[in-house]
């Protein structure tokens, strides 16, 4: 067979040479070690957590390295295109601190690599085609649909291997002339790689994630060309990560299945391979088995559901470096304000497996990260989530922005930082009872006080503060201490141990202790058991309206059954 013959008949107009490629697209200019890496989505429109793992690993391994991050697009396959998808990824992304120094941007494209998008690299692609062919390592194929349906059933019923390959590989060795009298036909061919690889054969080889691993070797004549002139994703794959200089391949674990094929068309043209990572497909736990993440069935797969139900980005992208590198928690505690950047990431760290997504998990780290940000971050970032999530939460927000700072700045910065919230959807929640137009109340008194010695509680501190305050009643004792020393008289006054301790050696002397009067203030004032600390809380409300508080105690009181007529008297 003259394959230059062959070469010609099938890509006449291909003049161009793969040396021209290799000068167009010398090795990088870049330090030793540096990484060059990329994502290559295909735009479908939607972005994943998938995505996120890939676009972490490989952003680690890059930035980390002095290395460089591309984004090509992989839209070969058009029906599954989505307009704007690229967008919602590279902004995706972009929120996680995920950004790309090349390839495809917001607009357009950048760098000298490119072009990025595979719809835009047909030629490219038919200059490696042409050599294939002229090299006898690629073929056309002219089989039709209805004919390579027919070999899967005659493999199906012998209960052979599916595929084109050994004597179901029809067109392999045909002559020049029927190849000829095809094309004069017209009939539609697709070209196909002449795989030299046999499955008696294993190939060593060794993964980035996974390890040391023995893979067989393809037999199989994969198509390269579609019948339309586009590759396909192994084609174009090869092709473009050597063309680009990547030095990493990261990508799915889905893929590896075709590694051997990779490797062969990877030696076929003459290339070098590039180092490889198969990221494992993340999981959950479902009931006692583990089983992956879907997209039917779990919403959290989508890197949408995390923005609405309020996570912070710093959250997820803390949580998803826990899981991907099991240093990460000891390294965040031991250094806890440390900007994330400084982690020293590495893929060796991975699960091969892949990780093991856990919700409750993402929450506690969520915890973590809030309780690490100044009350100005939590307010920014409620904020903005607001914006788009609970306008009505904005306007509250917004009128004192200061107040809701100082709300914020409760139990915050210290050594032991409060961690009362995981989303941004549990602040209002949270905040309600600072703003009484989303204050419902619990007034319920506590176990074991009975409503008329609660409300009897809050006649006595309420004639306490008036008697301390002045008018407005917006006075409180300067700090905590003192203010609890006021908690202590008055539960002395009224047969509650002002001493804790002393309470519980004789319990039976007293009502109660001084830690039931104050649980009654704080279901007063907060409309609930549970809140940061009650002098604080009293401290930031006198700061806008002293009347704020003093007005709870009666309505507790009220809500109690007991009459405040009498209490200014
Ligand atoms: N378009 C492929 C995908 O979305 C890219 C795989 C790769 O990174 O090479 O799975």
């Amino acid at each position: 067979m003259d394959y230059n013959a062959l070469s010609e008949l099938l890509f006449p107009d291909v003049t161009d040479t793969p040396e021209a490629l290799e000068e167009k697209y010398p090795p990088r200019n870049l330090p030793e070690g540096a990484v060059v890496s990329r994502m290559g989505p295909s735009p479908t429109g939607f972005v994943h957590l998938g995505n996120l793992v890939q676009g972490m690993t490989s952003e680690r391994m890059c930035h980390q390295s002095g290395g460089v991050l591309f984004l090509r697009v992989e839209d070969t396959d058009s029906k599954r295109e989505v307009p704007g998808a690229i967008e919602m990824l590279i902004e995706g992304l972009s929120h996680y601190g995920i950004n790309f120094d090349e390839g495809a941007v917001l607009g357009g494209e950048k760098g000298s690599y490119g072009p990025y998008k595979q719809s835009l690299r047909g030629p490219i692609y038919h200059i490696y085609a042409k050599k294939l062919v002229q090299e006898g390592k690629a073929y056309p194929c002219f089989c039709t649909e209805e004919e390579l349906a027919a070999m899967h059933s005659a493999q199906e019923a012998a209960k052979e291997n599916f595929g084109y390959y050994g004597k179901y590989a029809v067109w392999r060795d045909r002559s020049m002339e029927d190849i000829k009298a095809a094309l004069e036909e017209g009939k539609p061919w697709v070209l196909r790689f002449r795989s030299e690889g046999s499955i008696e054969h294993k190939i060593k080889f060794t993964d980035g994630i996974k390890g040391a691993l023995e893979l067989t070797e393809n037999d199989i004549d994969h198509v390269l060309l579609k019948s339309d002139g586009i590759p396909t994703y192994h084609f174009a794959h090869v092709v473009d990560d050597h063309l680009m200089r990547t030095t990493h391949v990261v990508r799915g674990d889905e893929w590896l299945s075709s590694l051997p094929l990779h490797i062969q068309l990877t030696a076929a043209l003459g290339f070098k391979l590039p180092k490889y990572l198969h990221v494992g497909t993340l999981q959950k736990m479902d009931g006692t088995s583990k089983r992956k993440l879907s997209k039917r069935k779990d919403p959290e797969l989508a890197l949408s559901f995390y923005r609405e139900q309020g996570y912070p980005t710093q959250s997820v992208y803390e949580y998803i470096m826990t899981i991907l590198n099991s240093n990460f928690e000891d390294w965040r505690r031991a250094n806890p304000m440390a900007p994330v950047g400084d982690f020293k990431f590495s893929p060796k760290k991975m699960n091969p497996a892949g990780a093991l997504f856990d919700e409750n998990k993402l929450r506690d780290v969520s915890k973590d990260v809030i309780s690490r940000m100044t009350a100005a971050q939590v307010y920014d970032g409620v904020l903005d989530w607001a914006q788009e999530y609970d306008p009505g939460f904005v306007e509250l927000l917004e009128r004192d922005p200061d107040y809701a700072r100082a709300i914020l700045a409760i139990g915050r910065g210290g050594k032991k930082p409060r961690k009362d919230f995981a989303v941004w959807s549990e602040v209002k929640p949270y905040m309600s009872f600072f703003y009484p137009e989303i204050f419902e109340p619990d007034y319920t008194a506590p176990e074991g006080m009975s409503a008329d010695d609660m409300a009897e509680i809050l006649r006595a501190y309420y004639r306490q503060r008036v008697r301390f305050g002045n008018e407005s009643h917006t006075s409180l004792e300067a700090d905590s201490a003192a203010w609890f020393e006021g908690v202590k008289e008055l539960a002395g006054e009224l047969g509650y141990c002002p001493d804790t301790k002393l309470y519980r050696s004789e319990p039976e002397k007293w009502k109660g202790s001084v830690g039931d009067v104050s649980m009654a203030i704080r279901i007063a004032v907060c409309g609930r058991q549970q809140s940061p600390d009650l002098y604080e809380v009293m401290r930031v409300m006198c700061s806008v309206d002293g009347g704020l508080f003093i007005g709870r105690l009666k309505c507790a009181a009220e809500a109690l059954g007991a009459d405040t007529a009498g209490w200014d008297e």
